[in-house]
């Protein structure tokens, strides 16, 4: 259960809430956001205070973060009410509001930001920490990320205490955490290895030539506890869990598998873990089934190079017709290079239509693919050019927010 707050951030709370209820109001969206912002401007402190007496769960990393929070949330669902930023405002406007719209709740479940957790974790001090992956979100950001591991494995130094869950297949990721006296390592997987050619530690290079990925300065893979294999999970114990995920790929089983470990230590049995994880087909603007004139299009965003990898690797669920929708706005990231990184060779023997603001570049790296395609700039009109039926859809952070402005509600 929750501490009783303080007079001053009882206020801040109420103001913030005043606040998010004016906005919403104004018809200025949910509000949440600036409801949070309010009640951190007039108690800057209004995290540590919301957080006290809970137990706190902080997910981060690149990839998944949203997907993996929707999914302890629901697995933990047993334990009792639980606050969480199911919306994705994974930064601590964000978590205040989250926080303070369910004041009784005994857990929190945060997504945050990868840039921000220390100054989150620093409030909030997390029972557990679950560390994902680090990957490079636009090319032009990439060195930030060394950075960014050195923050997080201040973080793991600073609260010895938490339980931290990480991803035995990221190097970043294992350098953040190999100093955490008590870790789930769960072998997640990872086709990316871009960002991780050098070693986080020493510079040098890392030889990934095989899953067990290792370093001269001895940074090395350590030995997951969890692992998976299509759609059996092996737990420490040797226990062998089957999924039936509706959501696709071999991405959403790695971060299932990183759920699994997060509930089992918060003390939920295996089998309602699995149960809880199975129901969930649809996480806020990451995965959307809609229908298009009689295609029922699955939509996925992919906002990144690692993701579209990762989203990929989904096609060889089957032979379903492909939408592939590229953006390149402000909030995409101006630079499209990462199309070459990308293995859509992995299309060939699928229909494929290419679409959005950079769908020629989208057509020349398919050419040197081989992969045969067609171009309709328009996206509706690209899923209409291909005959009724099931069609996948992935598209960048634009190319989807717009998507489904135009066809989200048509179920
Ligand atoms: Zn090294």
């Amino acid at each position: 259960m929750s501490a009783p707050l303080d007079g001053r951030t009882r206020v801040a709370v109420q103001l913030g809430k005043a606040a998010s209820w004016l906005s919403r109001a104004a018809g200025r969206g949910s509000g949440a956001i600036i409801g949070g912002r309010v009640a951190l401007a007039l108690e800057p402190r209004a995290l540590e205070r919301l957080t006290s007496g809970r137990r706190v769960i902080l997910v981060t990393g690149t990839n998944g973060k949203t997907t993996t929070t929707r999914m302890i949330t629901e697995a933990l669902g047993a334990r009792g009410e639980i606050a969480t930023n199911a919306t994705g405002a994974n930064m601590p406007d964000g978590h205040v509001a989250a926080l303070m719209n369910k004041p009784k709740a005994g857990y929190a479940v945060l997504e945050v930001d990868e840039m921000h957790l220390d100054q989150v974790a620093e409030q909030a001090h997390p029972a557990m920490l679950v560390l994902l992956n680090l990957s490079r979100d636009q090319l032009d950001r990439v060195g930030e990320i060394r950075t960014v591991e050195q923050r997080i494995r201040k973080v793991v130094e600073a609260n010895p205490n938490a339980v931290v869950v990480a991803n035995a297949d990221d190097p970043f990721i294992v350098s953040a955490a190999q100093s955490a006296k008590d870790v789930e390592w769960v072998a997640m997987g990872s086709s990316w290895r871009g960002d991780s050619a050098s070693c986080p530690r020493c510079g040098h290079h890392i030889d990934t030539s095989t899953t067990e990925w290792h370093c001269t300065c001895g940074l090395r893979r350590p030995t997951p506890g969890w692992t998976f294999d299509g759609d059996t999970v092996t737990a420490p114990d040797g226990t062998k869990l089957e999924l039936n995920l509706q959501l696709p790929g071999a991405f959403n089983r790695g971060n299932a598998a990183v759920a699994l470990a997060t509930a089992y230590r918060q003390g939920v049995r295996f089998q309602d873990i699995v149960m809880k994880l199975n129901q969930v087909s649809s996480v806020d603007g990451r995965y959307r089934d809609v229908n298009v004139n009689g295609r029922k299009a699955r939509l996925l965003l992919a906002k990144n190079p690692a993701s579209w990898l990762a989203s990929l690797d989904l096609i060889s669920d089957g032979d379903r017709p492909m939408v592939l929708v590229v953006n390149s706005r402000e909030a995409d990231g101006f630079d499209v290079s990462w199309l070459w990184d990308v293995h859509f060779e992995q299309l060939l023997g699928r229909r494929v239509v290419v679409a959005g603001g950079r769908a020629a570049d989208l057509s020349v790296r398919l050419k040197y693919a081989d992969v045969p395609h067609t171009v309709v700039k328009d996206s509706v009109a690209a899923i209409q050019s291909l005959p009724p039926g099931d069609v996948d859809v992935l598209a960048n952070y634009t190319a989807f927010r717009d998507l489904v402005a135009k066809v989200g509600s048509e179920k």
